[in-house]
């Protein structure tokens, strides 16, 4: 029996679908690229003991596994590894005193929704994503004043691979506490988890619209700004060819301290509204802005991501080569937003939890785009891939949640590499030069050395490509 077959029989026909009925399912993902993979099943459990069941018959075949929370993420769903789809299961939050305990299946909005009247838990800048977001950052407009959304976890449950039940809070071993906060979606599926809530009545937002240049002013004012209030934006290239647009937002947890307007002279802001909100309208504060600038958004748009954290001093430095950089944007859905954090992010010490580049004054979240079979596809991965490269000297760590696969190391290092050689031929080239006009006879063993070991790689590829001999 195989694994498919297993999981039918444990959970019901109707609770797993082959690899060809998986597609409507998976439209729900966020991203095109992860809504076009083939999972070798998905499982769409109607509660976490059928989650737990499921563990059961996939630790039983080694079977590779991903979660599916909210959809929003890169890693929810990968090729022929079985999805387990916990959108299936219906959503519980709900109030415990002045904490929310909300389950596996629950959204950034849900926990709001349930959260005590006049109090919140720090979240991202919009409501849609899961327990992805909840249990790996939390990065937003409160999290200078409250910290990440990680910072206010008070317990969660995991089932862990072999599907056996794990609660972690504060007086469990230290380093389970350090790990479920910022790596609880890497060590086993959360059914549950509490959040502590804080009380914040209500919020002022300004965003002011305005060309690239205002970002010197802003670069003086964001790292002195009182840490209620968070001076973030979003640049992106202008559809005429003119200077790039950048939409500064203030998010202020107390008096509006006015300093998005401050950064902005009157005569240079092209739109601008303040508003104040609970803190759970998001759609209120997203979709108007959305049309403010740039073209909508398109179906079949793919992207690479980038998400480095970077430190306060060195962004003055970097800020002008990034305005330039989104100037020669090959596409206009290229975008860098820098989401302003420091303040309390920092109170939690480096090694105090999973999330790293608490010292971070910026969190960004930058995408070379393009639309499916575009021929500018690799311009626009070059395009972000040379902007992270311009950021590097400001660069105190990566948020998790845009890393493919594993933990950073030495394997990213060795493929940013790779990729500076890339577009630095002139570096290899000269090497090579030098070492043919210095050592002549060296460069020619190596270059037979070469030759013979690329013949060798031919041949075996030749071999490996042979039909196998018919079974007897
Ligand atoms: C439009 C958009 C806006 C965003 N805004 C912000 C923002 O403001 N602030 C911010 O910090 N981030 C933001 N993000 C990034 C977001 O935090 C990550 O993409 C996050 O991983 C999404 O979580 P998810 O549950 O929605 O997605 P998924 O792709 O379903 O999950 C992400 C990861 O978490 C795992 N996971 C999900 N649920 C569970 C669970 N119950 N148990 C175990 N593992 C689980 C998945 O396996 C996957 O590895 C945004 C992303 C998008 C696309």
């Amino acid at each position: 029996m195989d694994v498919l077959a297993a999981l039918t029989r444990r959970l019901g026909a109707d609770r797993v679908l082959g690899p060809t009925d998986a597609a409507p399912v998976l439209s729900g993902a966020y991203f095109h690229e992860v809504r076009q993979r083939r999972p070798a099943a998905v499982v769409r459990p109607a509660t976490f003991d059928d989650v737990r069941a499921a563990l059961g018959v996939l630790a039983d075949f080694g079977a590779p596994a991903t979660v599916l929370g909210g959809g929003h993420g890169p890693r929810c769903v990968a090729d022929g590894a079985v999805c387990l789809d916990l959108r299936s299961i219906p959503c519980e939050a709900s109030a415990e005193g002045e904490a929310v305990r909300i389950n596996g299946s629950g959204r950034v909005a849900d926990l709001l929704a349930a959260a005590p009247e006049g109090r919140v838990v720090p979240v991202g800048v919009t409501d849609s994503p899961g327990m992805g977001l909840l249990t790996t950052g939390g990065v937003g407009g409160l999290s200078r004043s409250l910290g990440l959304s990680i910072d206010s976890l008070r317990s969660v449950d995991l089932l862990l691979a072999d599907g056996q039940p794990l609660t972690v809070t504060a007086q469990s071993p230290a380093e389970l506490w350090w790990a479920v906060r910022g790596g609880a979606a890497r060590l086993g599926v959360v059914r549950f988890a509490t959040f502590a809530t804080h009380p914040v009545p209500e919020v002022t937002e300004t965003q002011i619209l305005a060309r690239a240049d205002v970002l010197a002013a802003w670069a003086a004012a964001a790292p002195s700004a009182p840490r209620t209030a968070s001076l973030s934006w979003m640049l992106s290239p202008a559809t005429d060819g003119s200077e790039p647009l950048a939409l500064i937002d203030e998010l202020s947890a107390g008096r509006d301290p006015g300093l998005a307007r401050a950064v902005v002279p009157v005569g240079q802001r092209m739109r601008e509204r303040t508003w104040r909100h609970r803190y759970r309208d998001f759609a209120d504060v997203n979709v108007p802005v959305c049309s403010w600038y740039g073209p909508p958004a398109v179906a079949d748009l793919r992207m690479r991501r980038i998400a480095p954290l970077l430190s306060g001093t060195r962004m003055p430095q970097v800020l002008e080569e990034v305005i330039r950089h989104v100037r020669n944007s090959p596409t206009p859905w290229c975008r860098v937003e820098v989401q302003h954090i420091g303040g309390a992010v920092g109170d939690v010490a480096e090694h105090d939890s999973a999330f790293s580049g608490r010292d971070a004054e910026y969190a960004v979240m930058a995408a070379g785009a393009w639309r499916a079979e575009s021929p500018v596809q690799a311009r626009a991965i070059a395009w972000v891939e040379e902007l992270d490269d311009i950021l590097a000297p400001a660069r105190v760590g990566r948020y998790l949640t845009e890393v493919e696969a594993g933990l950073p190391g030495l394997a990213d290092r060795v493929r940013e590499g790779v990729h500076w050689l890339a577009r630095h031929p002139e570096w290899p080239l000269g090497a090579a030069l030098l070492i043919v006009l210095l050592r002549p006879g060296r460069a020619l063993r190596w270059a037979s050395f070469g030759l013979q070991g690329y013949a060798l790689y031919r041949r075996a590829q030749r071999v490996m490509a042979r039909p196998l001999p018919p079974a007897r």
